[in-house]
């Protein structure tokens, strides 16, 4: 890493100096614990030959899950996005669920997926989260659920949500992919709705390679969830339902359990890092960093900026083509599943009815963290977004002229 600092912008990579990270800077390096034990593990798993289908690792790992989250069932899967389509059909969603269209696309195919139309609900500005009164104005009689997203690991209004859930008689399915370990009112984010749903992928900040759970209270729906998991077999050459294979793999498991004895490191990098950030972009005019709430448990895994480019003069997508040039690759989240296909064509004037989610998915960006990114990565990389903003009105400008002169081909990726 060098460690020049950005005092002009002649020194910017996009303008021609050299990049400021010689190696790419990602959102989500994964995290990973003690390398020996997962290999102990591993060597363990390979003598045993007993590799999968609720081996003792999967076993340790759903209870361990189950009792972080503070609920009675764990049943892991081999990913988050086939975790929330066994949870979406065990509880008999059909027809039209709402969802936020501000989530991972994954939210939205796991619905599509199963021929369930998604309906696109706009979120809160402030929580990014789905806002229940423009939820309730799209039920119909067709509605059978709703899906909330604990988006960036901030709860959803989970009270508003139960209860319109409630009185309209709709399934409530949490997609908790960025929220393990995170609480709402001093309770764990695991036991709201019908089900919640985690990911493990090696992206997020608990990780098992590949991995997800459906964690619930309800026994009956964890007993359905259990078959599904495995083709539905209730014995051999005997099914009770349909079903697919989720199964979580022995080495994914004892992945996660080895991640999950390191997670309060993991927590502590993630939390410095959040502080680190919201300390040196304090007071630019214009940035600011999407809060927590500090009384709640909370994992930080994401930093997320937001460009006001009325005072930033430089835009988001400017910023974003700067940074890219300094191998630091901060992340468009989310763009909107609206406007990726098949839904854009499906509904292509939904985005007339989610304007918050328009705004915010052209302001936002995720900054690199996690356990690869340490203090002087984040001084310098704030060190560079100061250097931008405060002369975002000159950075804009070069930014335009490069564009006019080299066109899209200027943009480095
Ligand atoms: C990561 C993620 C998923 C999908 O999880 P996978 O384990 O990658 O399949 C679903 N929803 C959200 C909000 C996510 O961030």
């Amino acid at each position: 890493m060098t460690q020049t600092l950005k005092i002009s912008l002649d020194e910017l990579a996009v303008f021609g100096g050299s990049p400021a990270f010689a190696e790419q800077l990602h959102v989500g390096r994964p995290n990973i614990g003690d390398q020996e034990k997962f290999q102990a593990r591993v060597a363990d798993i390979l003598e045993r030959r007993w590799l999968t289908n609720g081996g003792p690792y999967l076993e340790k790992f759903e209870e361990q899950i189950a009792a972080l989250a503070g609920v009675k069932h764990c049943i892991a899967m081999c990913n988050g996005t086939v975790a929330l389509e066994i949870a979406i059909r065990a509880l008999g969603m059909t027809d039209e669920v709402i969802v936020p269209s501000f989530t991972f696309i994954a939210t939205a195919h796991a619905l599509q997926w199963q021929e369930i139309t998604p309906v696109f609900c706009d979120v809160d500005p402030n929580t990014h989260s789905l806002d229940p009164v423009k939820l309730e104005q799209l039920i119909t009689p067709r509605t059978t659920g709703i899906i909330g997203v604990h988006v960036w690991g901030r709860p959803c209004e989970v009270e508003a949500l139960s209860e319109i859930a409630k009185r309209h008689q709709l399934k409530l399915l949490f997609d908790a992919a960025h929220a393990f370990c995170c609480s709402h009112k001093g309770q764990m984010i695991g036991g709201f709705g019908d089900a919640e749903v985690f990911s493990f992928h090696a992206t997020k900040f608990i990780n098992s390679l590949e991995g997800g759970a459906v964690v619930t209270n309800d026994t009956k729906l964890a007993e359905k969830i259990q078959l599904m998991r495995n083709f539905g077999f209730t014995g051999y050459d005997k099914t009770e339902y349909i079903g697919t294979n989720g199964k979580l793999d022995e080495v994914s498991a004892a992945m996660g359990l080895t991640n999950l004895e390191s997670m309060e490191e993991f927590v502590d990098i993630n939390r410095r890092n959040y502080k680190q950030y919201q300390h040196e972009l304090s007071g630019v005019k214009g940035l600011s960093i999407f809060e927590f709430d500090e009384s709640e448990q909370c994992n930080f895994q994401y930093v997320v900026l937001d460009v006001e480019e009325s005072e930033t003069v430089v835009n988001r997508e400017q910023l974003l083509e700067i940074l890219h040039g300094e191998n630091i690759l901060v992340r468009r989240y989310f763009p909107g599943c609206h406007r990726m296909e098949p839904y854009s064509s499906r509904f292509p004037q939904a985005g007339l009815v989610l304007p918050e989610t328009e705004r915010l998915s052209q302001r936002v960006l995720c900054l690199p963290t996690g356990t690869a990114i340490g203090p002087d990565a984040v001084s310098l990389i704030c060190e560079i977004i100061r250097t931008v903003v405060s002369q975002g009105t000159e950075a804009r400008e070069r930014i335009l002229r490069r564009e006019m002169q080299f066109g899209q081909g200027a943009r480095l990726r």
